[in-house]
Order: structure tokens, then C-alpha cells, then sequence
């Protein structure tokens, strides 16, 4: 297999964009190999520059349920470009999603649109600030809510749960009110509440995605909830990645735990900019123009995203036996690695969430991010090289969830256990 097209296109990148990507994961860095350039993609395939062909696991991160270039989706973005491509002005397309999510999701009474998931998080942050009056946040060690400055954040020394910046060019100012706490800990939760009485949110991804897949137990969701209530605190779900993907009515339908706020993205947008940030009417009321918290955006509730994501998620809501389809298929999958793995003397951990699946080379259950560093990364390097080659496109990152889209049949899924049997056999007889 020649991946001599890539190799050159990212050579001419990197001379021209910072890394030779617009976004860090994609460079492969972590498994290493070059990233490859794609030029299309068709169902549950993509094809990269030098004609090879694979099954795509990754799915843009997550937009993708129904796999690349759905009919559907592709058909009302046709018609929407020829009606124009921005207006800055509303259109019926906003409250058309609008009434769509707001009638899947309990928690969200009103919705305002952005164009990411970062956007929705920076704004539902500001949002809770604005509405408790109060600047401290507590984020969970291992979460990602995008790349905004306050969430930007890692361990402080010794005992502190307050944050220092995860990046240069984040002054530490802006993450003094960022407070962390480790995931499916609540002790440490109530630490950060006995270090500050001034807590805005806590934001947590209640199926966490960004440290392979580890959902949060329904116990820790529930003691959250009561912690928050106690204080006068909101509680943020971010389901930027699990939103749809999980469940079609959010984390809140299987852990009975209500949010106050949640930020969706990913699949919201089929594959179109969306992000999206909804919750209880009186919290809303707050956001600009209706009340005082300011947020804004010259292509928000873009016309062709809306018909995208309307598209996506009516289908979605038509055919809500599609996330216990896929999680059949997601199930198949990581349980039939996990066997070919096993008979190698290979230890794997594994899970799925509807469509989410992620799978670990580790001993122990994970449980938070500590433990999913635990993992064999080395390990996880040479099976996501030895799987490309085989045709099977998997995240690039041990700390990515993989996504089963509709157009992955159960032959598929077959042969990638197949093919990842080969791959163990080769990694340890070698
Ligand atoms: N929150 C979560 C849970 C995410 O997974 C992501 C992206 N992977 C974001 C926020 C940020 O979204 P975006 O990349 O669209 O800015």
C-alpha cells in the first residue's frame, strides 16, 4: 500500500499550515506515520489521495451517524446552497432544529446555536457565570470541552484542586477559577466545594469521550446533581460528542440525572459547523438579546448547517431503534477484538455507548484519566499502524472514542475482527 501522495501532501503542508494540520490530532504525532490526506468519502469508506480504500471508524469525530455523503443530509444541504449561502439574518431552518431538539432532550427549554462545540461550552460557561453571579468552575481531569482559555487547564501542585494552564499563551489569571476534580471521584468533588463557595458549574462530559470512552457511573452523575443543588451550582453536560450518539434524548435518559445546561455539537451539525448550547428557561432568559450575558456570532444558525443538522437529527428522531442497532454492531466489534486480543495475551478493557465504542490495552477497568494513562500506548501505535494497512481506519489517539456509523454493516464488522486477529498475531510474534 503507497502512501506516497500523503507523504508529499503533508510535507507541502506542513511548510504552509503550523504542523501541516488545521487541528492538532490529525497529525498522527501520537502513533506516528503520516497522516493521510483524504479525498473522499462514500457510506462507511473513506479514500484517501493515493486511491486506498478504508472503513472509517472516526467518522470526522463523531459527526457522522449515517456515514459519509447521506443521501438525506447531502440533498437539504444541495437545496439550502441554492437559496444562499449566509444571511445574518434568522431563517425558519434555526427554530425548525431548535423545536427538534428542544422536543428530544428534557433539560433544554431554549437553545441557542453556534458553529462548535468549543463556542458552546465558552458560552454556556459565561452563561452560568453570568446567571449564578459567580467565577469559579470545576472541569474533570480527562474531559475536553474544547480549546477556550478557562478549560485549558491541568493538575496544580501538590494538594491544590485549582488549575494551571495546559498552554503557554494561557495566562494563569484566566484558569485561577477553573477547579479540577478527577472523574467518578466525588470526594474530590466535595473538595472543590469545602476550596470555594463561589462555584458558577460544573461541567462534565457524563460519557466521557476524550480519554478513550469512559462513562460516568449513574451513582457519581446523582451525587453531583445533589452536591450542585446544595450550593446553588449548575451542573453543564457536555454532550458535544455524546449527544445523539449515546442516546437520541441525552446522558439524562439513562443516569436520571438532569442538567441545568448542555452543550451539544458534532452530530447536531451532520457534518456542517454546529455547535449548540441549551437548558432551563430562566437560565436562558440571561443570554443577550433577551438578558444581560453577552454571546454572538456572524455565521451562527448558518442556513446550510441548520438544513444539515435538521437533515440529521429528524432522521435521527424517525429511526430512534438506529442507536440500539449500532450498539449491537459497536458491542460486536470491541467484544470480538477483545477475543482475538485475549488469545494473543493481549489485556484489553472495553465499552460502547450506543454508537461510541473505545477499547483499552490495559489490565483494569478505567475508570478515570489516570487509569487510561495507564494504558499500553506503544501498543496501541503499532495496532492503529497494522490496522490501516489492513484498510481499517481507526482513531489516531488512544485517548478517542471510535464511532460505528449506519453505513458499517455486520459484514464489516467481521472483517475487522478479522483482520485485527492478524494484527495481534503479527504484533506479538514480532
Ligand atoms: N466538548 C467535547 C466533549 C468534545 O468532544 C469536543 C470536541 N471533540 C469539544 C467540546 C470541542 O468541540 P469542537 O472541536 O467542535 O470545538
Amino acid at each position: 500500500m503507497s502512501v506516497d501522495g500523503s507523504l508529499k501532501a503533508f510535507k507541502q503542508a506542513q511548510d504552509l499550515i503550523p504542523g501541516g494540520v488545521n487541528s492538532p490530532v490529525r497529525a498522527f504525532s501520537s502513533v506516528g506515520g503520516t497522516p493521510l490526506f483524504i479525498a473522499e468519502g462514500s457510506g462507511a469508506y473513506l479514500t484517501d489521495i493515493d486511491g486506498n480504500r478504508y472503513v472509517d471508524f472516526v467518522q470526522s469525530w463523531g459527526p457522522l451517524i449515517f456515514g459519509h455523503r447521506d443521501e438525506a443530509i447531502e440533498s437539504a444541504v444541495i437545496d439550502a446552497v441554492k437559496h444562499g449561502l449566509s444571511f445574518g439574518a434568522p431563517t425558519q431552518a434555526e427554530s425548525d432544529l431548535a423545536q427538534l431538539v428542544i422536543s428530544m432532550f428534557d433539560s433544554i427549554d431554549k437553545i441557542r446555536f453556534v458553529s462548535s462545540g468549543t463556542e458552546a461550552v465558552m458560552s454556556a460557561i459565561r452563561l452560568a457565570r453570568g446567571y449564578t453571579g459567580r467565577d469559579d468552575i470545576v472541569k474533570f481531569t480527562g474531559c475536553y470541552h474544547g480549546h477556550s482559555d478557562s478549560l485549558l487547564v491541568q493538575a496544580g501542585s501538590g494538594a491544590a484542586t485549582f488549575g494551571n494552564p495546559s498552554s503557554p499563551g494561557v495566562p494563569a489569571d484566566f484558569t485561577k477559577h477553573t477547579l479540577l476534580a478527577e472523574y467518578n471521584n466525588i470526594e474530590s468533588v466535595k473538595k472543590c466545594f469545602a476550596d470555594s463557595s463561589d462555584i458558577a458549574c460544573v461541567i462534565i462530559e457524563p460519557i466521557a469521550g476524550n480519554m478513550g470512552l469512559v462513562p460516568a457511573d449513574k451513582e457519581f452523575l446523582h451525587e453531583l446533581r445533589a452536591l450542585c443543588d446544595a450550593s446553588g451550582t449548575l451542573l453543564i453536560f457536555d454532550e458535544v460528542m455524546s449527544g445523539f450518539r449515546a442516546t437520541i434524548n441525552g446522558a439524562e435518559s439513562i443516569t436520571g440525572v438532569r442538567p441545568d445546561i448542555v452543550t451539544l455539537g458534532k452530530v447536531i451539525g451532520g457534518g456542517m459547523p454546529v455547535g449548540a448550547f441549551g437548558g432551563r428557561a430562566d437560565i436562558m432568559a440571561k443570554l443577550s438579546p433577551e438578558g444581560p450575558v453577552y454571546q454572538a456570532g456572524t455565521l451562527s444558525g448558518n442556513p446550510v448547517a441548520m438544513a444539515a443538522g435538521l437533515a440529521a437529527i429528524s432522521k435521527l428522531k424517525k429511526n430512534a431503534q438506529v442507536i440500539s442497532v449500532l450498539n449491537e454492531r459497536a458491542k460486536r466489534l470491541v467484544e470480538g477484538m477483545r477475543k482475538e486480543a485475549e488469545s494473543c495475551g493481549i489485556p484489553m478493557q472495553i465499552d460502547t455507548r450506543g454508537s461510541m465504542f473505545g477499547f483499552f490495552f490495559n489490565e483494569k477497568p478505567v475508570k478515570n484519566f489516570a487509569d487510561a494513562c495507564n494504558s499500553d500506548a506503544q501498543l496501541f501505535a503499532k495496532f492503529h499502524s497494522k490496522m490501516l494497512q489492513e484498510g481499517f481506519y481507526f482513531a489516531c489517539s488512544l485517548y478517542e472514542t471510535g464511532f460505528i456509523s449506519t453505513a458499517i454493516t455486520d459484514e464489516m464488522i467481521e472483517d475487522t475482527i478479522k483482520a485485527s486477529a492478524k494484527v495481534f498475531k503479527e504484533i506479538t510474534n514480532n
